[in-house]
């Protein structure tokens, strides 16, 4: 997924205000990152792209590095399904020590975007280190993640390293492309005993720089929206476009549309954009980041409290953050240029507040409509309603010590994501995912998706070294 824009919101916000002191060039490499770097060249390089890829192959490659470390039939589990034969995954498992505290899972998804030569100025399946950055498809998105994953298990294996909790990692594909076998779907409801675990650790977290290699800002990802598309459409019997009659398909939905682009969702809160409000707007110190504190401390609807919500509703990811959305995003109708139109629709993109049932949604669409002769329908399952999983103390206790620890001066914020990840099913069998930090990029989002991917060389060798830290701290207690 592409970092979430509230988190590119807090690092505007914090530009200048804290140093991080980071991005310059890349020192000798110790041993183990010559090894760490020799695996995340194998992962850009094998191709997971849903056309030309195949996230099997690569999960073959990463088993070998698995047995080679150690693991062996008992704790490695490969998985598909025969109508996706190139969309595997795996799981491993290294069991701790305590028979009380429960295991943790890391998550990663394998696949990643089409990327086509001719439009990249270099080749997108040759990981290429030029200029303090990693270039290459999944440079960031995310297989450096994936890579760190992967050798934390392989090195702990190795080492014969006894940590209390277990640890699980599971590596899927499917999650940049909604039509896709979605591992992490597949996993939760097939082999939630499999992956079973307190929490998970997924994408998503991270920081930013300020464009100029300056980390200004780390998050841990907690939450996200449930996106969600309904279809709403008028029909009509139509006729002869010479002797029309008031009663027609395309008015009403337009009609319709003017009414959903007047509906506006009533504002939320949940423990993490509580937080996050009042830090970032702290951090900002105008009359905006004014607003967000006072949407933490004043008490709703009072005068204070609204014309604050009206000044932070100007920013659109902070309205985003708010609240549910719901955004015309295609259009269709009629089926001749002299005919009265028998159909007309219209796609609705909602992104939903965690713990709004989808249907409350749907509902209050057609309550806006309010015409019996427009229906609105559901037309994607991606997965499960978001859960907002608790922002807790055991999870951003250690993640503040390392930011402390790694990047001092840097504060860490935590963002509820109007994007999606993988995370939203494990939530929905009760495995709560953050998105931890460690990693960061920069503000235009570093590529990912896009063209000319790339990471920067200093925060993936960095991020490596927190991540490893931060999961040893986790599974400790
Ligand atoms: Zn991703």
């Amino acid at each position: 997924m592409m970092l979430s824009k509230q988190i590119l919101g807090a690092a505007t916000a914090l530009a200048g205000v804290l140093a991080g002191g980071v991005g310059h060039a890349q020192a000798t490499l110790r041993p183990d990152q010559v090894a760490f770097r020799a695996l995340y060249k194998e992962l850009v390089e094998t191709d997971t792209s849903i056309t030309t890829g195949s996230c099997t192959l690569l999960a073959d490659k990463v088993e070998k590095h698995l047995r080679a470390a150690g693991y062996t039939d008992a704790d490695i589990t490969r998985f598909a399904v025969p109508e996706f034969p190139r969309e595997g995954g795996l799981v491993v498992v290294l069991p701790g020590t305590s028979k009380v505290l429960k295991p943790i899972l890391l998550l990663g998804h394998l696949d990643v975007v089409v990327a086509r030569r001719e439009d990249w100025s270099r080749d997108p399946y040759t990981l290429i280190e030029e200029g303090g950055y990693f270039y290459g498809r999944g440079a960031s998105d995310m297989k450096a993640m994936d890579a760190i994953w992967i050798d934390l298990m392989s090195r702990l294996k190795t080492d014969g390293t006894k940590l209390k909790r277990t640890l699980k990692l599971a590596l899927t594909c499917g999650e940049e492309t909604s039509t896709a076998f979605n591992g992490a779907k597949w996993l939760s409801q097939n082999r939630r005993d499999l992956i079973n675990a307190e929490f998970a650790l997924n994408e998503g977290g991270g920081g930013r720089t300020d464009g100029k290699g300056k980390l200004v800002t780390e998050s841990l990802h907690v939450g996200e929206k449930t996106p969600v598309n309904f279809r709403i459409e008028a029909t009509n019997p139509g006729g002869h476009s010479s002797i029309p009659i008031r009663d027609n398909a395309i008015y009403e939905l337009a009609d319709a549309l003017i009414k959903v682009r007047a509906l506006e969702f009533p504002l939320q809160l949940n423990d993490t954009t509580r937080v996050y409000f009042a830090k970032v707007g702290a951090a900002r110190g105008d009359d905006l980041g004014k607003a967000m504190i006072t949407l933490t401390t004043a008490q709703p609807g009072s005068a204070e409290f609204t014309a604050a919500e009206a000044l932070v509703n100007t920013d659109r990811s902070y309205h985003s953050l708010l609240r549910t959305t719901c955004v015309a995003t295609l259009l269709d109708g009629g089926h001749a240029n002299n005919a009265l139109p028998q159909r007309a629709g219209a796609n609705i993109n909602c992104r939903i507040f965690p713990g709004v049932p989808a249907e409350q949604v749907r509902l209050a669409l057609l309550a806006a409509i309010a015409d019996p002769r427009m229906t609105v329908k559901r037309t994607d399952e991606r997965g499960p309603d978001a859960k907002a999983p608790p922002l807790d103390a055991k999870i951003t206790g250690p993640a503040e010590k390392m930011v402390v620890k790694y990047y001092p001066g840097v504060p860490l914020v935590p963002g509820m994501s109007t994007g999606a990840t993988d995370g939203v099913f494990l939530e929905a069998v009760g495995i709560p995912s953050y998105g931890p930090p460690g990693l960061y990029g920069d503000p235009d989002g570093n590529g990912a998706h896009g063209l000319n991917e790339r990471a920067i060389v200093k925060a993936v060798y960095t991020g490596r070294d927190f991540l490893d830290e931060l999961v040893m701290d986790y599974a400790s207690h």
